[in-house]
Formats: structure tokens, C-alpha cells, sequence
């Protein structure tokens, strides 16, 4: 039997554990990482959910870019909330869209950070038959033509994929019916 693919969960700040049953409920192997030599090891990665500028932070601190930029060009990446803002294009910081984010770049969308408004506004709502939860949410703004448009909340894409990437902009972990439609999803993508 082929094994399982090891599912690396960038874990220097946000949801991290929350992902261990999704991954595990979708026939993978969940591993929280950290170092260079974790991301070697996993075979896909999962960008959490939590506080872009603090992770930026710690990947600056802790010298992690270049391993990471290394491993996101060969493995699949599924960035949720927090990490679909690591993952895109272009990064404003806010509606004014007079500033701008550093992030990796990895799929050809543009987002506003906090677009779906203040921590009072975060709210649920069902994607593909399942409750996911937008918790100071991104708004995704624009794609290009090329990536494919999963799901819509609002009248926006708010799961995104292209090639080996996956971006969302909702939290689906938090719910615990496991596997959520999108860790299945990403393990399939794991898988080809
Ligand atoms: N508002 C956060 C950010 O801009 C993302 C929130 C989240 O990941 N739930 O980084």
C-alpha cells in the first residue's frame, strides 16, 4: 500500500491541532512543523488560519523563508484564511488598498486582508453542504482567469485552487465532523 502523505501544518502561530482529525479522517499523516528540516520531511503543507503579520514575523525571526519558499514550489499548499494571505499575489492591508503586504506569491489572486470587516462581523456559513466559520476573513478580490473558482460566499470566490494550490477564506477545522469536504479535497490533491 502506498503511504500515507505526510501533512505538514506550518505551526509557529494560529490553528494548528484543530487540522489533526480532518487529516487523518482524509487518509493522511498530520504533523505540526517548524524547522527546515521538518518541511523536507512533509510531503504537503497547510498554512493555517490565525494572524498573517505575526506569522510573517516569526518566519522572518526564525529564518524560515528560504526552506519554505523551497518546499511551497514542490508540494501541494492549502492556505486558509491568514495563510491564503501568505499564499497570494497581491496583499493589501485594508480596504484603502494603499498598502501592501510581503507574501510568497504562490497563486495569481489578490486579496484585502480583514475584507469581510471587524472580529464582531466573523461569522458561519455552509460551503459544499458544510459549516465553516469566516473569522476576520480576507477577501478574495480578483483571480486570474486560470485559477479555478471552488466555492462563493457573498458573491465572491472563497475557495480557490490552481495546480497544487488551495486557498480558502474560511476556517472549515473548527467544525468537528471529520473529514471536511475541503481536507478531502486536499488529500486527493495530495494524492496525484
Ligand atoms: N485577519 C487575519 C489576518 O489578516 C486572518 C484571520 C484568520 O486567519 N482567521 O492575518
Amino acid at each position: 500500500m502506498p503511504r500515507k502523505p505526510i501533512v505538514g501544518v506550518l505551526a509557529l502561530q494560529g490553528c494548528v491541532d484543530r487540522h489533526k482529525p480532518h487529516i487523518e479522517a482524509a487518509g493522511g499523516t498530520f504533523r505540526a512543523v517548524k524547522t527546515a528540516a521538518d518541511f523536507d520531511a512533509a510531503d504537503a503543507f497547510i498554512l493555517p488560519g490565525g494572524e498573517s503579520t505575526t506569522m510573517l514575523k516569526l518566519i522572518e525571526v526564525f529564518g524560515l523563508w528560504d526552506a519554505l519558499a523551497r518546499n511551497f514550489a514542490a508540494k501541494p499548499v492549502w492556505g486558509i484564511c491568514a495563510g491564503s494571505i501568505l499564499m497570494a499575489q497581491t496583499v493589501y492591508v485594508d480596504g484603502s488598498k494603499t498598502q501592501q503586504q510581503k507574501s510568497f506569491g504562490l497563486m495569481p489572486f489578490t486579496v484585502v486582508r480583514n475584507g469581510y470587516g471587524r472580529q464582531l462581523d466573523s461569522h458561519t456559513a455552509m460551503i459544499d453542504g458544510y459549516e465553516v466559520s469566516f473569522i476576520r476573513a480576507p477577501v478574495f478580490e480578483s483571480a486570474a482567469h486560470d485559477v479555478n473558482v471552488k466555492a462563493m460566499h457573498e458573491g465572491r470566490a472563497a475557495w480557490i485552487s490552481k495546480g497544487l494550490y488551495m486557498a480558502s477564506a474560511f476556517h472549515p477545522e473548527l467544525t468537528m465532523v471529520y473529514p471536511s469536504p475541503m481536507h478531502r479535497e486536499f488529500l486527493a490533491l495530495c494524492a496525484q
